[in-house]
């Protein structure tokens, strides 16, 4: 992993339906048709037509990813991807891994270069924060290098506590490249 992959990650704290990205990503369930947490907050805040185009796609399996615009939101486009439920077995990181690897591929297909992402399947899915950083972080860096047209991930964490150790664990990695 190099320097300037690194560079290209970010890491905020706050509410993802108030960032100016060109694509942030939806924590959906499979029926994609909205539910609470980041969910219901990005369906709220993007109104009515996000729902009617969700309906259209009929359903996401587990790991995949489906792209939507953003109606109201200051995002352009909703890339909604579908988290496993934690169950502690090994297929759980598999599935989240597929998720922000199909997220950012299906990003880069549309031309996008800034995109941002919450803890997906930290919520109501019940991933542990740590394990759950390690594969988002790590994924996201291993694809970069093939999509160079992206060049910004932002991860945005609702908390703060959420958000440290989304710090500590990128700021290991820079320091071990130093
Ligand atoms: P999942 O069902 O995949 O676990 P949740 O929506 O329950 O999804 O939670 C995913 C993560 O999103 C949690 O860490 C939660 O704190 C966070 N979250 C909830 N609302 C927002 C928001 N508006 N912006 C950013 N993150 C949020």
């Amino acid at each position: 992993m190099t320097r300037d992959i690194l560079d290209r990650l970010e890491v905020q704290q706050g509410d993802i339906t108030r960032l100016r990205v060109d694509a942030i990503v939806n924590a959906a369930n499979r029926s994609l048709l909205g539910g609470g947490g980041v969910d219901g907050a990005i369906h709220r805040a993007a109104g009515p037509g996000l729902l009617e185009a969700c309906r259209k796609i009929g359903g996401c399996p587990t790991g995949e990813a489906r792209i939507t615009p953003g109606y109201r939101l200051p995002a352009a486009y909703v890339i909604h991807t579908v988290g496993p439920v934690y169950s502690g077995k090994s297929q759980d990181a598999r599935l989240l891994a597929d998720c922000y690897r199909n997220s950012l591929r299906l990003a880069a297909e549309n031309t996008v270069r800034t995109i941002a992402f919450p803890a997906i399947s930290c919520g109501v899915y019940g991933y542990p924060i740590q394990e759950a950083c390690t594969i988002a972080v790590d994924t996201t860096a291993a694809v970069l290098p093939e999509l160079s047209g992206i060049e910004k991930v932002i991860f945005i964490l609702f908390s703060s506590g959420d958000k440290a150790v989304y710090d500590t664990y990128l700021e290991g990695l820079k320091q071990a490249r130093q």
